[in-house]
């Protein structure tokens, strides 16, 4: 293996190849040079959004007949890798767009495909998703934000936190309840497709404080949001009338890809933590050698290279079978958890190759250990993704044993 994957090994054709490749340019002209500034800063990075949306990244998952280029998940999550090797952000920047606009096609009305994806498709259109309320995040079938049927139109209120893109979108697939009452609780559980105006915080009966401050991850907006009986039409919710009280089991679907997504961002941030750690161990020395001839040191880049390899076939294996069309919880909580953890103890291991040299602000490795945590949390923490695992692990145990049983 090479730290930087052989994108023929994954099956990929030349039109595919040249979907990862060209993100992998854009990420060496463009977001390298200038990640520690945009970081520093807080700085959303227009260049590099603007590349990538002329390379057609918006539109990448998105349908031919929709103006899109219609790639499998295997590219896209091996393009997420290369995007996040410059910037984690970059991942989330594009995450919440593809959830929706896979959401759209999946479950959308044939009107409600019209009015977005040919303009998700292009870029012009961005897209948040957001099901976290300040209350609590992982416990989804708890949130308090309503909306009631008010004539042709329903009426919303509650608080959202956390929506990624939040400001600049201008639309938002929001988890709210239709039915406070139903039981159980996940049947009065809607998807509400949300318009607005990007870039305005203040919007109809939506309100967006500053916004939140965090400790890595930058240049991103991540928004609160109040909603105050904001107005939206009757079919705002996805997929129709027919499809009130199914947004539980649709976002559980979509999340799907944004974990694809988050474990890209692990292997993308773990790629160039080693490439880093390889540089640096090529520099330094130490007792008259290069720390890359130490063997304790080779072990270590050993370790990371494994790891990386391990969290990356994983990803690819479940983007593969959530391509099939169907939920894919396990595989994509699997491949999330470990590439996750993964991310996050080679970003450890790269910062003491580099020891003091790193600590000093400013550094890369420095960012990147502020950034790991995000993923952590983000698409469900990893004990989120161990009871998924572990449920469906049993389910299907279950079930086999069932089949032996009755033949
Ligand atoms: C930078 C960032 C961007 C985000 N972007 C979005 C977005 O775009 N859209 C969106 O909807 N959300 C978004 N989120 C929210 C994210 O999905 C939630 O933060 C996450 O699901 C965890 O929820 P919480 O933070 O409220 O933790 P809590 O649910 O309060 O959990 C706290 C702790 O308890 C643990 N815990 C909870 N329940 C159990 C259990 N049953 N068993 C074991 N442990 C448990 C958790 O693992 C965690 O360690 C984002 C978060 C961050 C930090």
């Amino acid at each position: 293996m090479t730290p930087t994957p052989v994108l023929e090994q994954f099956g990929l054709d030349a039109a595919q190849t040249a979907v990862v490749t060209d993100v992998r340019n854009i990420v060496n002209d463009i977001v390298l040079p200038n990640v520690q500034r945009w970081d520093a800063n807080d700085e959303y990075p227009t260049e590099a959004v603007d590349a990538l949306s002329a390379a057609g990244l918006f539109g990448l998952v998105i349908g031919k007949e929709w103006g899109g280029q219609g790639v499998d998940l295997t590219t896209y999550a091996l393009a997420i890798e290369e995007a996040c090797r410059g910037w984690m952000s970059l991942g989330g920047i594009i995450n919440t767009h593809v959830i929706v606009a896979k959401m759209l096609q999946q479950f959308g009305t044939p009107e409600q495909q019209e009015r977005y994806l040919p303009r998700m498709a292009t870029g012009e259109l961005r897209a948040a998703f957001s099901m976290t309320e300040p209350q609590g995040g992982s416990d989804l079938q708890a949130i308090t934000t309503t909306a009631r049927r008010e004539g042709a139109e329903w009426s919303i209120n509650g608080e959202k936190m956390w929506i990624a893109n939040g400001l600049r979108a201008g639309l938002m697939a929001v988890l709210l309840k239709t039915d406070p009452e139903a039981q159980p609780r996940s049947r009065g559980v809607s998807c509400m497709l949300i318009e607005k105006t990007p870039m305005e915080y203040s919007f109809g009966g939506l309100e967006i404080p500053p916004l939140i401050k965090k400790l890595g991850y930058n240049g991103i907006d991540s928004a609160r949001m109040t909603i105050k009986d904001h107005k939206v039409p009757a079919e705002s919710i996805l997929g129709g009338t027919d499809a009130l009280g199914h947004g539980f089991r649709q976002m559980l679907w979509g999340v799907e890809i944004g974990r694809l997504n988050v474990a890209m961002r692990g292997v993308g941030t773990a790629r160039r933590a080693l490439e880093l750690a390889l540089t640096y161990a090529g520099e330094r020395e130490a007792f008259g050698q290069k720390l890359r001839e130490i063997q304790a040191i080779r072990f270590k880049l050993a370790d990371m290279a494994t790891k990386i390899e391990y969290a990356r076939l994983l990803t690819v294996h479940a983007a593969r079978i959530k391509q099939l069309g169907g939920r894919a919880d396990v595989e994509t909580g699997m491949a999330k958890l470990t590439a996750t953890e993964i991310c996050q103890e080679v970003v450890l291991e790269a910062l003491r190759i580099h020891a003091a040299v790193g600590y000093i602000a400013g550094a890369e490795i420095g960012r990147l250990y502020r950034d790991a945590p995000m993923i952590l949390i983000g698409e469900g923490t990893s004990e989120i993704q161990k009871m998924l695992i572990g449920n469906g692990l049993l389910g299907r145990w279950d079930r086999e044993e069932e089949l032996k049983t009755t033949g």
